[in-house]
């Protein structure tokens, strides 16, 4: 793809190659302002991020009071702490969700999959049990973009180059991906079981003593568009990994932090929670670049015991900055009460969406919870018949949408046997009714 005249004159190296890309100059609420005057709803808050839209006052006045009144960075490896990073965990953590207990902030997404990895491994070394340090996925799954994150994740285009590089003690299941996989007159019920025994079976395969962790989204986000689990699948998964003694390593970093109309997706699965959860994306609302790894207390027990420390760490770990937007950003999601209120415009999301985009042609299939809801779109209907990876669908409805002024994500999944075309919708928390129209 031959850049344009505009990438190749511009000193920073954008994404696209081709396509010249729009300067935004302002936040309005939950629209983009572009250079041109042109605003453009944010239906997807960019990658599922600006929870509270783009300009909330507070948040921006709790960054400058933080630089003006407390610290702007501590070095997490130094015998300091600092009140924002303590702060934030508490707040996440003061109720034990699930018996997490513990936090660990790093910056991005990609970052926490690998320290939830790492952290995974250090367990097993503590228990005396270095030996397992092989991870079981899913494919067509993401979980980031550095080369620990990519390891576990199943996404085969985003892993192509890099595949010399990768760990090979990963295996890959399939995912719980009924509108393609269920079976016509196989029950949610057997399906879920189905795709357990295959859990179970791989855990025998590899050697239960050599599986340090199931690592998997929650409800998938960009690689299968906001692809809940049938009812049950992860009663039996977690079950599973009991029996055996692996861990459940659930990433939210796309799905978690209220988007699904709970704190954390996994509270709608009927578990007792994970053993790690990774955090992101709408846990600072996309101010300042935040994620985290939650740990359960039997992790950090088993840690503790050990050789006295964490073997991973960052040079921006805990960034107290990051850690005081998050907080403002937390407290007016708890204030104002929209974690609720995301299930509840969910609802409405998922009524217009089925009314009004369900009926066109191309549209196999509508799937979601909360606020994160993802559009398939198919050949024909009644087959099923997925579009080529050529024709790229998803992103002329993205092109288009923008042209409508409304922002939107578009992924071309693959599970090896679908391509998975789909857009994604996801409104911060704060949409109103006649936005959501
Ligand atoms: N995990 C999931 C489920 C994601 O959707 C993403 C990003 O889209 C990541 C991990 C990686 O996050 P980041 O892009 O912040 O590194």
């Amino acid at each position: 793809m031959a850049p344009s005249e505009f990438v190749s004159r511009s000193h920073i190296l954008h994404r696209s190659f081709s396509d010249r890309p729009a300067k935004v100059v302002a936040g309005d609420g939950i629209s983009l302002v572009l250079e041109s005057g042109k605003k453009v709803i944010d239906a997807s808050c960019g990658p599922s991020v600006s929870c509270l839209g783009h300009s909330q006052p507070e948040i921006t006045d709790a960054i400058t009071n933080h630089l003006k009144n407390d610290i702007a960075y501590v070095y997490s490896g130094s015998p300091y702490t600092n009140g924002a990073t303590e702060e934030l965990a508490d707040i996440l953590l003061s109720h034990k969700p699930g018996g997490l207990s513990k936090a660990i902030f790093v910056n991005s997404g990609s970052e926490a999959t690998d320290a939830a990895l790492k952290l995974a491994v250090q367990y097993w070394h503590e228990r005396g049990q270095p030996q397992r340090t092989h991870f079981i996925a899913r494919k067509q799954s993401y979980h980031g973009n550095t080369i620990g994150a990519l390891c576990v994740s199943g996404h085969e285009s985003r892993r192509e180059f890099y595949k010399d590089f990768m760990s090979s003690n990963v295996s890959f299941l399939d995912p719980c991906y009924a509108y393609r996989m269920k079976g016509k007159s196989e029950s949610d019920e057997a399906f879920a079981q189905r795709l357990a025994r295959q859990f179970e079976d791989e855990i025998l395969c590899v050697g239960p003593d050599r599986v340090a962790g199931f690592v998997t989204e929650t409800v998938s986000g960009t690689t299968l568009g906001c692809l809940p689990a049938v009812p049950g699948y992860f009663k039996l998964i977690r079950a599973i990994c009991d029996k055996y003694g692996v861990l459940l390593i659930l990433d939210e970093i796309i799905c978690g932090m209220g988007k699904t109309g709970t704190m954390h997706a996994w509270q709608q699965e009927d578990i007792r929670g994970p053993d790690i959860q990774t955090i992101g994306k709408a846990l600072g609302a996309g101010f300042v670049p935040l994620s985290g790894v939650l740990l359960h207390q039997k992790i950090f027990d088993a840690l503790s015991a050990g050789s006295g420390g964490l073997a991973h760490g960052h040079t921006f770990q805990a960034h107290p900055l990051a850690c005081a937007a998050a907080i403002a950003a937390q407290k007016i999601i708890k204030r104002d009460n929209l974690v609720e209120r995301t299930a509840q415009m969910g609802k409405k999301l998922e009524i217009l969406l089925r009314r009004e985009i369900g009926p066109l042609p191309l549209v196999g299939d509508i799937r979601g919870r909360g606020l994160f809801w993802a559009v398939e779109f198919v050949v024909e209907k009644d087959t099923k018949t997925a579009f080529s990876p050529r024709i790229n669908f998803c992103n002329h409805v993205v092109k288009q949408s923008l042209e409508m002024g409304l922002n939107i994500l578009g992924n071309l999944g693959y599970t090896g046997k679908y391509q998975v075309d789909h857009v994604i919708i996801c409104p911060p928390y704060i949409v109103t009714d006649c936005e959501l129209e």
